[in-house]
């Protein structure tokens, strides 16, 4: 198991985050939720092409979903990908959020649009990315 130096607390992504979080029910709140079922939305800054969160810490910009993963449940893996199982690309919810590879990715689009077909090129990811936007 990969255990790196975090960058910061939940308590510290929380205090310095909580604004640009919309909690379910909660709406904006400065005490840390405990993670549940429905999705967080992150509703700060966003990268233009593909609607992840975005923020610059120390000069390094992060996904804020790779960032949730990495301060929450405490994994980092640089070289995977971190998936979202409830395919929104805004959520932030640790609990919605796992590490996995381009070709699991796949699998849960095809598993969530009931597309059978095989699947043999991973470098199509562009096209993934565009079923998955079109689902918001
Ligand atoms: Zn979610």
């Amino acid at each position: 198991m990969n255990r790196p130096t975090l960058p910061m607390t939940r308590e510290e992504f929380w205090r310095q985050y909580w604004d640009r979080i919309e909690v379910p029910e909660l709406g904006y709140t400065m005490d840390l939720p405990v993670p549940g079922d429905r999705c967080w939305h992150w509703t700060g800054s966003k990268s233009g092409d593909r609607g992840y969160g975005v923020v610059t810490i120390q000069g390094e910009r992060w996904l804020v979903h790779r960032l949730v993963h990495h301060v929450f449940n405490e994994e980092r893996e640089p070289e995977l990908l971190v998936l979202h199982s409830c395919n929104t690309t805004s959520c932030i919810n640790p609990n919605h959020l796992r590490h996995g590879t381009e070709r699991e990715n796949w699998d849960d689009v095809i598993e969530d649009y009931d597309v059978a077909r095989p699947v043999t090129d991973y470098g199509a990811g562009r096209l993934m990315r565009a079923v998955k936007r079109s689902a918001r």
